[in-house]
Order: structure tokens, then sequence, then C-alpha cells
């Protein structure tokens, strides 16, 4: 496990998980500060909690044993996550059984630090190994993903840049090298998709960057002038390149710009 920084044991958890085990991870943005948070956790008037708490500046914190079910994800309102376990008659069994929560420290409308980015990731990485569970978007979720009345985590908190920082934390660990050093990521905003596959055609030779869409990220190939390539979807809010924000993405989850493309012909 990860080493934390400080123990803050909270008194909001129920002993145990029932008949289940920790089978993904739910983020939450704490809509305030580190220290509030660890008052409010042990404040008997909140009966609320989280396994763990991430500072801006990358400190962890530990409210709630792994073993024990924290308080942070009871609530269910239209629920869009895939791994909500139904429990019949429409109802669900209490996804804090199942989940491990991990809060952050900010707000909704405050772009994350990089810090803070790596922190979770490398945290997420640690969990996902311990417990097997799979490192992508069906097991790593947003808390407004079980319950829709909330936004948590907020606007700011980019999935992709998360898990793909987990998965490099993660082949880190399972393989015994350095980790990833900290680069900057949080410059980036969460990302407005539109999903919709088809394919365009390349009007001059254009890279595909690694994970963001954005020239700063990785090439992973260059498409020829000329070839076709496939798309998942767009998002329409990437760097803007001409003033033209649009990108497509690839079912790697990889980006290009469609600033150099046309319609297949
Ligand atoms: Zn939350």
């Amino acid at each position: 496990m990860i080493p934390v920084d400080k123990q803050v044991p909270s008194p909001h958890f129920t002993k145990g998980r029932k008949s289940f085990k920790p089978e993904a991870i739910v983020v939450h943005i704490m809509e305030g500060t580190l220290v509030g948070t660890d008052a409010w956790f042990r404040d008997p008037i909140s009966k609320v909690s989280a396994h763990f708490g991430i500072g801006k500046n990358g400190e962890l914190h530990q409210y709630v044993d792994l073993a024990n079910s924290a308080w942070h994800a009871g609530r269910v309102n239209k629920p869009t996550w895939v791994g909500m376990k139904a429990a019949g008659n429409g109802t669900f069994y209490n996804p804090n059984y199942y989940t491990i929560g991990i809060e952050h420290e900010g707000f909704g409308q405050t772009p994350w630090s990089d810090r803070m980015y790596h922190k979770s990731a490398e945290l997420i990485a640690h969990l996902c190994v311990d417990f097997h569970i799979p490192l992508d978007r069906a097991h790593v979720v947003g808390h407004h993903e079980i319950y829709s009345l909330k936004s948590c985590p907020g606007q700011h908190v980019n999935f992709n840049i998360l898990l793909d920082l987990a998965r490099q934390h993660r082949t880190a660990l399972v393989d015994g090298t350095a980790p990833p050093t900290p680069a900057p990521v949080s410059g980036i905003p969460a990302l407005q998709e539109e999903k919709k596959s088809g394919s365009v055609r390349v009007l001059k030779n254009l890279n595909i960057r690694r994970k963001a869409p954005t020239t700063s990220a990785g090439i992973v190939s260059t498409a020829p002038a000329g070839s076709t390539l496939a798309f998942e979807g767009w998002v329409t809010n990437g760097q803007p390149i001409q003033g033209n924000r649009k990108w497509y993405f690839n079912q790697d989850g990889d980006y290009f710009w469609s600033g150099a493309t046309g319609e297949v012909v």
C-alpha cells in the first residue's frame, strides 16, 4: 500500500463490507480544504467520511480503514455508472460497501493542482493493484455518476488524464521501475466530448497525440496526407489551433486535430 502522510481516524464508517469487496474507486471534491475535511469527518454532526483525502500539495490523509465501508457514496439518485449493483425492485445495494472513496481538496469550479493529480493517480494505481480493480472509467467514477443531484467532483478533473497517469504509475509499480516524473497536467480542463464514430481523410501529415488534444502531448504516430483515420468521437474544447478547438479521438483514446482533416470522398 502507498505510504499515508497522516492518519485521521473518522468514526463514520460501517464495520466490514457486508458480503462485498472493493471493486471501484469514487472520486470526490471536498468543496473545502484538507484541514476542514479532517475536522468535518471527525465531527459527530457530519455522519460522512471517505477512505482518503488528498491536499493540493499532494499530502495524503486516511480516515477509514479499507476493510470498512466509509460513508461517502451511500445515496443513490439516477445513477449512470455501469457498476451499480441492483438489489431488485429498482433499488441498489449501498455503493459504500463495494467502493473506495477519495476526497480531493478544493472546489468543483477550481482547477486541480499538478501535485494533487499525481498523488491521486499514484493512490489509484496502488489500490487497483492491491484490490485487482481494472483501471478504466467503469471502475474509477465520479460521485455524481452515483448521485446525480450532486456535481461532485465537478468540471475540473479530467478523467482521461487521471487514468492515464494512474496507468503509468501502475506500470512502474508492477515492473518495479521508477514512477513517472510529475509533469504539468492541471492546465488541461475537463473535455467536452461528443461520441459518434466515423472517419476522415487526412489533408496534410497529421500527428496523433497521446491521450490529450494538445500539441504538448507525445506523438503516437503520424498519419500521412491522403490516408483515412477512424474516430470514435471528438471534443470541442481541445487546444485551439488557428482558432479551431475540435479534436477527434480514436478508439485508443488518442487525439488528432480536425483542422488537418476533410471528408472522406
Ligand atoms: Zn462527493
